[in-house]
């Protein structure tokens, strides 16, 4: 209703606008209205009628952004009043963890914590299951039926190796959460970067950094591989997106500076001065065009003297990832330092898979899988706290029956889909 007057393409006579204008009327109106509050909410505070916004009318504003971390804690507090807990559950890791959440994220973080534990016969949630909802929440859920070649496999680690490679080497970058080859969604692979804390700003160096963490990819690719393939297409699209933003929109080029170039397109039926659209010289096209090419450029050779000086880390992380399908930064750390990774570890996924239906041939390969979905949940619990829990849970937990299987991946991709798929079924 409070949509700006006049604009748009109806008249200025519908219905909408007669309800607006006499809201307006009463609110300031020569009789006070008593004893009559008005609340209202809005996503698009940029197409509000600026008569709603004089002094008079709405005297408080407040606006609502995503929680920070304390905002996080609580919200998680109410929605999981009612959801039985496990004592290792920590609320306050649950939320550090999560930073950049809506309130409807978190409760669906809640929701989907919850399925899990249903779907293993639990009657409480464990830690690993809030960990396993945030990854289905963060990264989309894993298409165990989607078989890679053992070659796709392999363009897909090293693809994923240098996003995560690049994004440890640059300071200041955003911490490895975890780094994954299973296929998710419509990505055959996934990095995933989380921010220590809430960010509310980026600087022109955490910017151009991340250029060269996007570029990973490809540029791995290209190293490794006589050929290129499409699996960069996404990554590609968000570098010029953002090399376009940091030149038009945020003023980071040097040539141009300080201004905005080009209006934002709005949509005509909410927008305003649809028909304003500010003109660009030919001249500053083409400068904004070349400066957006330098960025891209410079983070590309960035990107390719990184991962060729640390092609040793590459080749570890990628070999990693063919073994394990999914590793975390703390993994990842290990594998730089040259180091090898400690086997498998088993834990409370044990318990969790002998309430599976365990049935015929496949009994002993479904025993195996649930060691590489439950190893990063267990390692990613480690990063929340300290680095020096790694050892000890494997010491609880050796895992030596798990070690010969780790070779056959084909066994493990189908074992693993079989019993999954089947539940999602009901
Ligand atoms: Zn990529």
């Amino acid at each position: 209703v409070g949509r700006q007057r006049g604009a748009g393409l109806g008249g200025g006579h519908d219905e909408r606008e007669q309800t607006l204008n006499q809201m307006l009327v009463e609110m300031d109106g020569f009789e006070s209205n008593e004893g009559v509050i008005l609340i209202a909410a809005t996503n698009r505070p940029d197409v509000l009628d600026p008569a709603l916004l004089r002094p008079g009318r709405f005297d408080r504003q407040v606006v609502v952004s995503t929680p920070d971390l304390r905002g996080r804690e609580r919200i998680l507090q109410v929605h999981t009043r009612r959801t039985p807990l496990a004592k290792d559950v920590d609320i306050a890791v649950i939320a550090k963890g999560t930073p950049g959440f809506s309130g409807a994220d978190l409760e669906n973080l809640v929701n989907e914590a919850a399925l899990q534990a249903a779907k293993l016969n639990k009657d409480r949630l464990n830690m690993s299951d809030f960990e396993y909802a945030k990854d289905k929440v963060l990264m989309g859920k894993e298409r165990r039926s989607l078989v890679l070649s053992d070659e796709e496999k392999k363009i897909t680690a090293y693809h994923e190796a240098g996003h995560a490679l690049t994004a440890k080497l640059l300071p200041g970058s955003d911490p490895v959460h975890k780094v994954s080859i299973i296929p998710r969604g419509r990505a055959l692979g996934v990095t995933m970067q989380l921010p220590e804390e809430d960010r509310h700003g980026y600087s022109r160096n955490y910017l151009r950094n991340n250029l060269v963490i996007l570029l990973g990819g490809r540029v791995a690719e290209e190293i490794i591989f006589t050929d290129i393939t499409t699996g960069a297409g996404n990554d590609i699209e968000r570098v010029t997106k953002m090399a376009r933003k940091m030149v038009c929109e945020w003023g980071m080029s040097e040539k141009i500076g300080p201004q905005t170039v080009g209006e934002t397109q709005q949509e005509v039926f909410l927008g305003r001065e649809w028909t304003q659209n500010s003109a660009v010289s030919a001249e500053m096209a083409r400068l904004v065009d070349s400066e957006i090419k330098g960025l891209v450029d410079e983070a590309r050779e960035r990107c390719r003297t990184l991962l060729t000086e640390n092609i040793d880390a590459l080749h570890a992380i990628a070999s990693a990832l063919l073994e394990r399908e999914t590793i975390s930064g703390d993994e990842i750390d290990i594998l730089m330092r040259g180091e090898k990774l400690p086997p498998f570890q088993t834990d409370d996924a044990n318990d969790e898979f002998k309430l599976e239906p365990a049935d015929g041939p496949e009994n002993t390969e479904a025993a195996q899988s649930p060691d590489s979905a439950a190893a990063p949940a267990e390692s990613e619990k480690d990063d929340a706290q300290t680095e020096q829990e790694a050892p000890e849970a494997q010491g609880e937990t050796p895992a030596e029956p798990e070690k010969p299987a780790n070779g056959s991946f084909p066994g493990r991709w189908d074992s693993f889909s079989a019993p999954s798929d089947r539940k999602d079924d009901k």
